[in-house]
């Protein structure tokens, strides 16, 4: 094979950056992004980088990459002070990289960045924590994912939200050390909208507001509960009273009787609701299905 000299190399690594930049930046506007915390109208846009630091440090969990050029990752991360936002690692894919082994999926890192053009670098990783040894397991890479997608789908970018990050710390930390993912996953999809400030009210219907009691219908078109006389159960899942307090635990904030006690039925209907919200269906959450149905 013919090399190019080195400057082609150079400038074909940059037409390529270029290239994952503007599709980053040209991604059509996401359904559920209309409904997705929404920041004050002045704030919105990109920050002029004449305002900011060129250098600046984050603590950061990983939630998506991709392969640029011939060494490099593109990442999309979640950051405790500034939010979502999208960071080039260069050569972390050469095996004597410092940032190599850091930075896989929801592994959580004290990073420092350099301001770009408009991709911010990755200059240097401390790792805070990684579960990665503990998430290769297919249903715990499987349920890791479907978070992962989930908070890259919901936050918006550059808009701080450090609830959503330590859900996240802890969501992740769940799916390493537990062998029901699954349950740590819906607790974690109810959780992530309450902090949004989506919940999904569960102790009452979403058309009367009387309270549910003996049953609960799930109602996909509106992505809440209903009361039977609202909503005929004939065609919709059903939740008994049992099923439902689990449902109210499994969402319950911590230390307000949280609990994961709930069977893989209202599992489910956390699901459905959940594709309700995000208004399609998570990639990722199609990999799980098909992994293992519950
Ligand atoms: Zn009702």
């Amino acid at each position: 094979m013919v090399r190019a000299p080195a400057g082609d190399r150079g400038r074909g690594r940059r037409r390529r950056t270029r290239a994952f930049e503007s599709r980053a930046h040209a991604r059509a506007p996401h359904p559920s992004r209309a409904r997705s915390a929404r920041r004050p109208a002045r704030g919105r846009g990109r920050i002029p980088a004449v305002s900011l630091p060129r250098a600046y440090r984050a603590h950061a969990i990983v939630l998506r990459g991709r392969n640029l050029g011939e060494a490099d990752r593109a990442l999309s991360l979640l950051t405790l002070e500034r939010g979502k936002l999208d960071a080039v690692a260069k050569g972390v894919r050469r095996g004597d990289s410092r940032l190599s082994g850091r930075l896989e999926l929801l592994s959580e890192v004290d990073a420092s960045f350099h301001r770009g053009r408009s991709l911010d670098v990755i200059t240097g990783a401390d790792p805070v924590t990684s579960y990665w040894q503990r998430l290769v397991t297919p249903e715990a890479f499987a349920v890791a994912s479907v978070v992962a997608e989930l908070v890259d789908a919901f936050c918006e970018p550059e808009l701080p939200v450090p609830a959503v990050y330590r859900l996240l710390r802890g969501a992740t930390a769940a799916i390493a050390g537990r062998g029901e993912a699954r349950r740590v996953l819906a607790r974690f999809e109810l959780r992530l909208l309450d902090e949004l400030g989506l919940g999904i009210p569960l102790d009452a219907c979403m058309h009367c507001q009387r309270a549910l009691a003996e049953q609960a219908v799930v109602d996909l078109s509106v992505g809440g509960l209903a009361c039977p006389s609202c909503l005929r159960p004939e065609g919709n899942t059903v939740l008994d009273a049992g099923e439902l307090v689990a449902l109210q635990h499994l969402g319950a904030p911590k230390g307000q009787g949280a609990s994961l006690r709930a069977g893989a039925k209202v599992a489910r209907a956390v699901e459905t609701l959940i594709v309700h919200h995000l208004g399609k269906t998570a990639r990722s959450l199609a990999a799980l299905d098909a992994l293992a149905p519950e």
